[in-house]
């Protein structure tokens, strides 16, 4: 992944840093000159850079991982792996049967059923407080979303967040009529709907499993380094720590920039949350970080939440913004933009696009910046337009591009509509714009896998579930998709001048394959064996 000298066969180390990258023979000066062992034990394999994917939330979804499941696809939880459930009906009754196995609380009433997974498009639908309300009205029923952009709740469940029909909150679901449908959409209305069941979901040492189980995971994957992109959505000290622990413990074998979540850090902190940041900045190393900060301006994908521009939704369907106002955005990230701190923007439809490009500009505008590194998110309905204005402003995209395989068929006719399902993870208009770019999973939020070979194959062929090529114009190479999982998504996290390729200076950290993503079929990309990582030179 260095341009310049794409190819070697000996890589030298000392102190977890490259030394030299070349021959046995090319490093000869280096090995004359310093006592040294050879280690031949990948003599047959393909080393690539360890892979980089620039925005997962590891520790959260590990917790979520340990709730019931409802969710469409099979899912590995703590000790056992748990069957999909093909549609809503089937969920209905898989909580009817834990709400007859409902327990007492301290206080003699029935303890919440909290369960996580459900997929609105695979499962045939949203649910809402009636539904609900027919499996159970006396037990509390909390369901979130695959993607936790959405939360549904049944009457008793509603009574215990504290939220009556007068209530006045962003993301509240209502029916034409008025009445409350027990939906809790975006962060305000999800963080309501979390206060009762807090303690259920974050059992103590949850978060520290799920950071071990989940750290596993994406090792198995080739990953070696990542971004936490929501820290603080339970506790900034708390999520650190556990990270700090774990890796001191080596139970978690990543480089890991945690990306504070801003409207948490704003209401954890307020006007010290620069400090706050800047004290972290002196806590961080090369293995734990603070980095940026990041934005929530939509929905989500799968949970048919984000914002679209004309025709808008199939169904008239209007989706969501975040909870931070569209109009007050611009001075929500001034404060960061002026103080040298990297933007993070997740902006899922074409709308909230156009709207972040719009504050970038601004930004730009009164505050001149170079090199900012502004990322937009996820990227996921967008248009060659838009493209081309975020090179023209100098932003980056971090694009989901499991959504091509794994969704866009299924949303050409639920949510979406067809041109834009088709055209989801626009890489060609990137790269043709000339726009940097990375490929990134989101896992677990999001119902797909973590694998970085997998997405690179999935840009290259764009090929979707039924294997047909949606939107060919916008493949991207073998060789760019590559980039987009190590170097180029270095870049998008600020770290591309130590790691993300195999060079001279650079962290030692290291995906072993069992063959060449250059010389396979591009079809079989995802499907080549990850043989193990090395991190700072060691094994893990
Ligand atoms: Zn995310």
């Amino acid at each position: 992944m260095d341009a310049g000298r794409p190819l070697a066969s000996a890589v030298a180390v000392a102190d977890g840093r490259i030394v030299s990258v070349g021959s046995m023979e090319s490093m000869q000066p280096w090995l004359r000159r310093y006592p040294h062992t050879v280690d031949d034990s990948f003599a047959d394999r393909v080393v690539m850079p360890g892979f980089v994917d620039p925005h997962t939330h590891l520790r959260m979804s590990g917790t979520y991982m340990g709730l019931d499941y409802v969710g469409p696809i099979d899912s590995a939880a703590p000790t056992c792996v748990r069957a999909g459930l093909p549609n809503r009906d089937a969920v209905l009754n898989q909580l009817r049967a834990l709400a007859a196995e409902a327990r007492p609380g301290s206080d003699g009433r029935p303890q919440p059923v909290t369960a996580w997974g459900y997929d609105p498009a695979t499962q045939n639908g949203h649910l809402d407080r009636d539904l609900l309300d027919q499996v159970s009205d006396v037990v509390p029923l909390w369901v979130v979303a695959y993607a936790p952009h959405i939360v549904y709740a049944n009457t008793p469940m509603i009574e215990l967040t504290g939220v009556d029909e007068g209530t006045d909150l962003h993301g509240l679901g209502r029916y034409a009529d008025g009445r409350l449908n027990g939906w809790f959409v975006e962060t305000a209305a999800v963080r309501a709907a979390f206060k009762p069941v807090a303690a259920q979901v974050y059992a103590e040492g949850f978060g520290r499993e799920a950071i071990d189980r989940m750290g596993a995971v994406a090792r198995g994957a080739g990953v070696t380094t990542t971004a936490d992109m929501i820290w603080g959505i339970e506790s900034f000290d708390t999520e650190w720590d556990e990270h700090r622990t774990a890796i001191d413990e080596g139970t978690f074998p990543l480089r890991l920039s945690m990306v504070p979540f801003e409207a948490a850090l704003r209401r954890t902190y307020g006007t010290d949350m620069l400090a706050y940041l800047a004290r972290k900045r002196t806590e961080s190393d090369d293995r734990l970080r603070t980095h940026g900060i990041k934005f929530v301006n939509d929905g989500s994908y799968p949970s048919m939440t984000l914002r679209l521009g004309f025709p808008g939704y199939l169904d008239g369907e209007v989706g969501l913004t975040g909870e931070i106002p569209w109009a007050e955005v611009y001075d929500r990230m001034l404060p960061f933009w002026t103080n040298g701190i990297q933007i993070h923007s997740h902006a899922n439809g074409d709308e909230t696009v156009d709207m972040t490009l719009d504050v970038l500009e601004r930004l730009l505008t009164s505050h001149p910046r170079w090199d900012h590194r502004f990322v937009v998110e996820h990227y996921c309905l967008s248009s060659p337009a838009q493209a081309r204005r975020l090179a023209a402003l100098g932003g980056l995209a971090s694009v989901n591009a499991y959504f091509v395989r794994y969704r866009a068929q299924m949303h050409a006719d639920a949510g979406f509509g067809p041109d834009r399902s088709e055209a989801t993870a626009r890489l060609g208009s990137l790269e043709r714009a000339g726009a940097g770019f990375a490929l990134h999973s989101d896992f677990n939020l999001v119902v797909t896998p973590l694998s970085p070979l997998l997405v690179a194959e999935i840009a290259t062929t764009r090929t979707g579930a039924d294997g047909t090529v949606l939107a060919p114009g916008e493949r991207i190479s073998v060789d760019r998709a590559l980039r987009a999982i190590t170097v180029d998504a270095a870049h998008v996290l600020r770290r591309d001048h130590e790691i993300g390729s195999i060079e001279v200076g650079k962290f030692a950290d290291l995906t072993v394959l069992a063959d060449d993503p250059y010389e396979v079929n591009p079809s079989q990309i995802g499907a080549i064996e990850v043989i193990g990582t090395v991190l700072g030179g060691e094994r893990t």
